[in-house]
């Protein structure tokens, strides 16, 4: 069959394809479960008509994507972002599938969105596109069926408005979407999820490769991109646990503070960014020792980095930036972003991981990324009971499940990677492939 091209649905396929290879070698009788799965289940595409602010009729195209629900209802986000097509919601909602069977909670993979682009539009411009929007899904989603959430361009204001339009049509109080607000039955944690628990992620990688790069250390330098909700949390973590964040960005640029940001520095961002403000605007506020790098990401600016954290967007490590990354003793890459690094940068970590002990260890957004994922599953059961756990409950559960997360990715990476170590690497001494273990366990 003769498919369109999708670019970045292609790369996430053939991502997976190829780190399933040695896996399938022994076990065939899943070849065809590859093929299955790579068609998603249903795909929705709608038109969302909405009424600016000088009463013009605008035209939006909105879409879900159902890719698969063999573990439970469709689960995954809603990406409002003029870039967004079905190849770049297909990529994530397969991802999503994979991301999370890692979480080990009962939800299946889905992502839908729109080519609404939220920057510069009032409140009540984003809350009339937000009603269309509703006004054709809730037909198709539900609490037991597809459960939306939030992701790039998507925050807890839009979740209200979605929330809101759902429930007048429907007339039911379900929770059919997560990342509700606190008063709508929303989960504690569940805004600091993704960052809070990449950095659980992180922590374990480090105890197993490089101890002596513990967060709770100032001389720990960590490299963050992005400034949106999930590098919010990332860095409010680190900074908490001890360690030095060096950069921050957004689409136009870096900022960069080799001293290391502080907590204020955060919030005053967080802040920012709720106002749709570029970084730009705000390195005098922030005072000395921060610097802006306009047209860059953080990768190429900075002479040294422990660990590297993509937090913004898919491909946005690219191969000569991950070369950079390498030349500035990076010892860990893990992706807050879904498919942060190009497959030329990915492969770049994966030669310096089995070259030595002490190359770069990668793991991939579907496993290091899942704890914001994870915590609407948990949204979802304190909804199904119409109860509320506390802060301290839900982080500690968040902690379990990125613990075991990992385990799960370091021992089928360790069994399936199906590598030679490279040339005078000892049997056994690399550390395994997360990227593969991620894929196989997923699938
Ligand atoms: N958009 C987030 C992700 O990429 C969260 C999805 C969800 O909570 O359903 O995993």
């Amino acid at each position: 069959m003769v498919l369109p091209h999708e670019p970045e649905f292609e790369q996430a396929l053939h991502e997976l394809e190829t780190s399933l290879q040695p896996f399938l070698a022994t076990n065939p009788q899943y070849q065809k479960a590859l093929e299955i799965i790579q068609v998603p289940e249903r795909v929705l595409q709608f038109r969302v008509t909405w009424e600016d602010d000088q009463g013009k009729p605008q035209v939006n195209r909105g879409f879900r994507v159902q890719y698969n629900s063999a573990l439970g209802p469709y689960k995954g986000g809603l990406r409002l972002h003029p870039t967004v097509n079905l190849s770049i919601l297909k990529f994530l909602g397969f991802e999503q599938t994979f991301k999370n069977a890692l979480t080990g909670l009962s939800m299946g993979g889905g992502k839908g969105g729109s080519d609404f682009d939220p920057k510069g539009k009032s409140d009540n411009e984003i809350r009339r596109f937000c009603v269309a929007f509703m006004s054709e899904l809730f037909r198709h989603i539900g609490q037991d069926t597809d459960v939306p959430a939030g992701d790039i361009g998507t925050g807890a204001r839009e979740i209200g408005f979605l929330f809101g339009a759902y429930r007048r049509l429907k007339n039911e109080f379900t929770g059919m979407l997560t990342g509700k607000g606190i008063n709508w039955g929303g989960s504690f944690i569940r805004p600091e999820a993704t960052g809070y628990g990449l950095i659980y992620y992180v922590e374990h990688m480090i105890a197993h490769a490089c101890p002596e790069y513990s967060l709770d250390r100032p001389s720990t330098l960590v490299a963050i991109s992005g400034s949106g909700n999930v590098s919010q949390f990332t860095a409010l973590k680190v900074i908490e646990l001890g360690a030095t964040v060096l950069s921050l960005s957004d689409s136009k640029g870096s900022l960069i503070s080799e001293k290391g940001y502080t907590k204020e520095a955060i919030e005053k961002i967080a802040e920012l960014k709720l106002k749709g403000g570029a970084l730009e605007a705000i390195v005098d506020d922030l005072g000395v020792g921060y610097t802006y790098h306009a047209g860059k990401r953080p990768w190429t600016l900075l002479p040294q980095v422990h660990i590297a954290l993509p937090g913004a967007t898919q491909n946005e490590v690219s191969q000569e930036e991950a070369e950079a990354l390498v030349k500035a003793g990076t010892r860990i890459v893990a992706e807050g972003s879904n498919m942060g690094c190009t497959e030329e940068a990915i492969a770049i970590f994966e030669t310096s991981r089995r070259a030595s002990r002490a190359g770069v260890w990668y793991a991939p957004g579907k496993a290091s990324n899942c704890g914001g994922v994870a915590v609407s599953g948990l949204e979802m059961a304190q909804n199904s009971q119409r109860l509320a756990w506390s802060t301290q409950e839900v982080d500690a559960k968040l902690k379990s499940i990125m613990a075991e997360c990992y385990q799960i990715c370091y021992t089928a990476g360790s069994r399936w990677s199906g590598e030679k170590v490279a040339e005078g690497v000892a049997e056994g001494e690399a550390l395994p492939s997360l990227l593969a273990g991620a894929n196989v366990a997923g699938f």
